[in-house]
């Protein structure tokens, strides 16, 4: 019946396809084949069958239009079904999307902010800071791709700005992107004065812009989760919503990745549910991740991914005197051949 069906849909796609002078299914970029796919759908005229999930819902795993490997098939002709929302089967996926307004700074996280209670029973959400950071960024981002799941992530100003073509694979994947102050200073130290903490805050926003190349989720975490009475005020007024967590996976201080994965396993058998504080910065949470997530899946635990309703509004200031600063290690901008000649070989 299911081959059936499938060879008249393919029959279906097949017709149109040559009425409609020739379109080819190109399904080797992750990024292109939706909108591909949406095209072919506007331009052909018969009825094509409808994807269970719209593709633009899908996460950063490699889907790629399934090509029939029947005989019939024919070259060039896409597969008449629609596209899985997931490579992985057994994915943890993301079971929800929550939408923040951010308007007056709103606080997330039991430790700190207790109000905003809007998690249920053995929903999770997964956050990592002090990123990017190169190798162990990217091995976080494997491994919540290969489980086609999403996290926020707090990034270090300065990190940004060293990486930023990691923040930007972060941002690619689908990820929220929020920011952790410019140099990850304790904001309630009673050696920064109320100047100094907001330009670690702004600074560190503006970096992440800078990185990311377009502004950042307006969510913040402060450092070592040291919550400064007037910071908090400031932030309210910018709009910026403040993360605590639930749940410290401790994850800074694990002697192997076994360790993070107890600590989180422990913790939310306990809690039930929870914002689970986690560090891309770290090699042995990179090392967890594949097993930690196997394990929430196992655990019947579901992933909420927290995003913004509008994005961060960075101040023009900060973000001037971000590039000036960059730019002052450059003693100019001359080719490298007027600077640097071969003479002897
Ligand atoms: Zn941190």
């Amino acid at each position: 019946m299911r081959n059936a069906l499938g060879l008249m849909l393919m029959s279906v796609v097949a017709a149109t396809l040559i009425a409609a002078g020739g379109w080819f299914w190109t399904s080797s970029s992750r990024h292109s084949s939706a909108p591909q796919a949406i095209a072919a759908a506007q331009a052909a005229p018969a009825p094509l069958p409808a994807p269970a999930k719209p593709a633009a819902s899908r996460d950063g795993s490699d889907v790629t239009g399934s090509i029939s490997d029947k005989p019939r098939a024919l070259p060039g002709i896409p597969a008449a079904q629609p596209k899985p929302a997931c490579a992985n089967p057994d994915a943890l996926g993301v079971s929800r999307v929550v939408e923040i307004d951010t308007t007056g700074g709103p606080g997330f996280g039991f430790e700190h902010f207790k109000q905003l209670d809007f998690l249920g029973d053995h929903e999770v959400v997964l956050t990592f800071d002090d990123g990017p950071w190169p190798g162990n960024t990217p091995a976080v981002l494997k491994a919540l791709a290969d489980e086609c799941t999403k996290a926020v992530f707090f990034a270090i100003g300065k990190h940004a700005t060293y990486h930023p073509e990691i923040l930007k694979q972060v941002a690619a994947a689908g990820h929220t992107v929020g920011t952790h102050t410019w140099s990850h200073a304790n904001l309630n130290s009673k050696k920064l004065n109320e100047q100094t903490v907001k330009d670690e805050i702004e600074k560190g926003n503006s970096a992440v812009k800078f990185a990311l190349g377009t502004a950042p989720t307006p969510f913040f975490r402060f450092p070592e989760l040291q919550h400064n009475p007037a910071a908090m005020a400031y932030l309210g007024t910018r709009n910026i919503a403040m993360f605590s967590c639930d749940l410290d996976s401790f994850d800074f201080r694990a002697k192997n990745a076994e360790q993070i994965i107890t600590t989180v396993m422990t913790k939310l058998e306990k809690q039930g549910k929870g914002i689970i504080l986690m560090h891309d910065f770290q090699k042995h949470t990179a090392e967890a991740m594949p097993e930690l997530l196997h394990r929430l899946k196992a655990g019947g635990y579901k992933v909420v991914f927290m995003k913004a309703k509008a994005p961060m509004q960075t101040l023009a200031d900060y973000d001037d005197a971000l590039i000036k600063d960059l730019k002052l290690p450059v003693a100019g901008t001359r080719p490298i051949s007027t600077v640097v000649q071969t003479v002897s070989q």
